[in-house]
């Protein structure tokens, strides 16, 4: 007697079950790419363009500020004059 393996018959697989929709695939995100700005060069105080030495003397080309005192120099913009300390603020009239 032949002892053939008997492989039970496989049931029918039953009937493929409805497709089921595709999830949706998960959409990446995104991320807008960052774009680098080019960075402008740093710009060092130039100190000496504040001071005017003339001989012995020396002249401070920049107004002190009134609020702070000595020591602290307002910056200039184009019509105005501030304190990068306590931010005063003098425009320059146009006339
Ligand atoms: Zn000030």
């Amino acid at each position: 007697m032949s002892k053939a393996p008997v492989r039970p018959p496989v049931p029918a697989p039953a009937a493929p079950a409805p497709a089921i929709a595709p999830e949706a695939a998960p959409v990446e995100e995104k991320k807008p790419e960052k774009k680098q700005k080019p960075k402008a060069p740093k710009r060092r105080i130039q100190v000496h363009k504040l001071y005017k030495l003339d001989g012995a003397s020396l002249t401070r080309l920049r107004k002190e500020c009134q609020r702070c005192g000595r020591g602290y120099f307002m910056g200039q913009h184009g019509n105005r004059m501030t304190c990068g300390n306590c931010g005063y603020t003098t425009y320059q009239s146009k006339a």
